[in-house]
């Protein structure tokens, strides 16, 4: 008998079948039972243990090429490094139990790096790293971290941050699914960028054992365990099938009766540049500048912003790119910038709120001016727009300070419910707008982004987000000024079309979503949007509205 299928929120589309690798968790330590009786026997145990980790880092070497292999096979040394033992066996003669005597070992050496500062210090996460791994051996439990079990697998993991997300060989693994996580949390938005098929929030993978088949849809979210090969076989061949349409279609977003809709790619680092500029697209929708800012300790200089912001004006020469300023506090804390106690940092000072500090002016004008510079040496259409606007007042700020940059095009996100529901006010001032339906959704349904217990309420095709949609778009249509979407929302095909069908001008979104938003697009007329937006907005929840959407014309 097969396992029953399991479902979740589909938040990458794609169709791939692959065993499960899980991604453990790091062992936690058991209580301290020492001393051990047989110390002679416990230190054996423990060497056992580092030669396994050593072991299998050396075979995830010999997996790996170049740069990576080199890094792996000098980890491998650490748990061979007979220095290590020494200090466990004195910890053991101290009357440590083994697991214990194995962290206090690699405790002492860490504490010797974090002294001794610089790279050395930076290195000190390597250690908790084979710490937690020769824990897990000792115990016979699994190896926490990415898996690599030298195949194709699908990364099977209770949550995965977006570190982990980011490390992923793409080569390796065929999906993701999780048990929980949000569809507009950082990690689905990274496996979109990665166009890897993904499904999050489905608890039932907790069942899910090393090595079970599992058939897994990114766009409706079915996990499908010890699928029968013949379904593997035709739903594979179809996926095929779908891949082929879409690399066949081209050209500039249009519905099937020629309405035009601008296809645009969000950019959230250096290194997606040169991939994002080869998808056929329009250009940027939202260039998310935050990587420039994060994990230092100082302020990019004005000078390298502007090196940055070039490169990416290069690549998309000739087409549009609308660049958003820094989004800083929250969970996205700058490490040079005190944002003091907040209690609730996603309603404290960040985004645009950032430059009622002294330190977040100066960092905005040097952004702008940045901006300026690298917009003056490049050929881009170069818009500028700032995050978390929530009032006109605002609005009109920023505007005024760009245009005393000689930045002709500003705008806002409208991704406070307030500035979606005074949206008519906050266009007066600014030339465009772009809904940043993550931020609008966590707000207007008050449910952390992050939290992924409360998905049903982040799902993007919830009616009330969708209101306030509507709302802007319609104001954005008076006032003969664009109004685009450039949250998640954007990535899904259908609701794309919702999203046409309710006005607006624009979608951005991740590169990989481009194709399959173009073909589903190009297959409707803009009376079908309408119609399929007039469907959702009489929805009684976000699960109604993606099944009258989905039907709408089948009748
Ligand atoms: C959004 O909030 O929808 C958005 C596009 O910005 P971010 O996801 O970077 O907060
Ligand atoms: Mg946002």
């Amino acid at each position: 008998m097969t396992a029953a299928e399991m479902t979740g929120i589909g938040v990458s589309p794609g169709v791939a079948a692959a065993p499960v690798a899980r991604l453990a968790p790091p062992p936690a330590l058991p209580a301290d039972t020492g001393p051990e009786p047989d110390p002679e026997a416990a230190l054996a145990e423990a060497r056992a243990a580092l030669e396994a980790v050593a072991a299998d880092l050396d075979a995830r070497a010999d997996r790996a090429e170049g740069p990576a292999a080199d890094v792996l096979f000098a980890q491998s040394m650490m748990p061979r490094d007979p220095a290590l033992a020494d200090r466990i066996a004195k910890a053991l003669s101290d009357g440590r139990s083994t697991p214990h005597a194995i962290a206090a070992a690699f405790g002492s050496f860490r504490a010797a790096l974090e002294a001794a500062g610089g790279y050395l210090a930076e290195r000190a996460a390597d250690l908790d790293d084979l710490r937690d791994r020769a824990v897990a051996a000792l115990l016979d439990l699994p190896m926490p971290g990415l898996p690599d079990p030298g195949h194709r697998f699908v990364l099977v993991a209770r949550d995965l941050a977006p570190a982990d997300t980011a490390a992923l060989d793409p080569a390796a693994v065929a999906a993701i699914v999780t048990e929980e996580g949000g569809p507009t949390s950082h990690t689905a938005i990274l496996a979109k960028s990665m166009g890897l098929p993904a499904v999050v929030a489905c608890p039932a993978a907790a069942g899910l054992a090393d090595g079970t088949e599992v058939l897994v849809d990114g766009g409706t979210g079915l996990v499908v365990p010890d699928p029968e090969p013949g379904r593997v076989r035709r739903v594979l061949d179809a996926e095929a099938r779908r891949a082929a349409a879409l690399t066949a279609s081209r050209g500039p977003g249009r519905t099937a009766d020629g309405h035009a809709v601008q296809l645009l790619v969000n950019l959230g680092s250096q290194a997606d540049l040169a991939a994002a500029a080869a998808v056929d697209s329009e250009g940027v929708g939202l260039f998310r500048t935050e990587f420039l800012f994060l994990d230092r300790e100082t302020a990019p200089s004005v000078d390298e912003q502007v090196e940055a912001y070039g490169q990416a004006f290069a690549a998309f020469s000739g087409r549009k790119v609308v660049i958003r300023t820094l989004d800083a506090g929250a969970d996205k804390p700058l490490a040079f910038v005190d944002h003091g106690h907040e209690p609730n940092p996603a309603l404290g000072v960040r985004g645009i709120r950032l430059a009622r500090t002294a330190t977040g002016a100066s960092l905005l004008d040097g952004q702008l001016t940045a901006i300026a510079a690298a917009a003056a040496q490049h050929a881009a259409d170069v818009w500028v727009m700032a995050p978390m606007v929530a009032t006109p007042g605002e609005a009109a700020a920023f505007t005024a300070q760009c245009r005393s940059h000689g930045l002709a095009t500003a705008g806002a996100m409208i991704e406070v419910p307030a500035a979606a529901l005074r949206a008519s006010r906050v266009l007066e001032s600014c030339d465009f707008a772009s809904l940043g339906t993550n931020d609008l959704g966590q707000y207007a349904l008050a449910a952390d982004r992050m939290n992924g217990a409360l998905a049903d309420l982040l799902d993007p095709w919830q009616p009330a987000l969708l209101d306030l949609v509507s709302l802007a778009a319609e104001a954005g249509r008076e006032a003969e000024k664009p109004v685009g979407v450039c949250g998640e929302a954007a990535s899904d095909p259908l609701l794309a079309c919702v999203l046409v069908g309710l006005g607006v001008a624009s979608l951005s979104m991740a590169p990989a979503a481009v194709a399959g938003v173009r073909a589903e697009l190009g297959s409707r007329t803009l009376a079908d949007c309408a119609g399929m937006a007039a469907e959702a907005l009489h929805a009684a929840d976000a699960a109604d509205a993606r099944r009258l959407v989905a039907a709408y014309g089948t009748a």
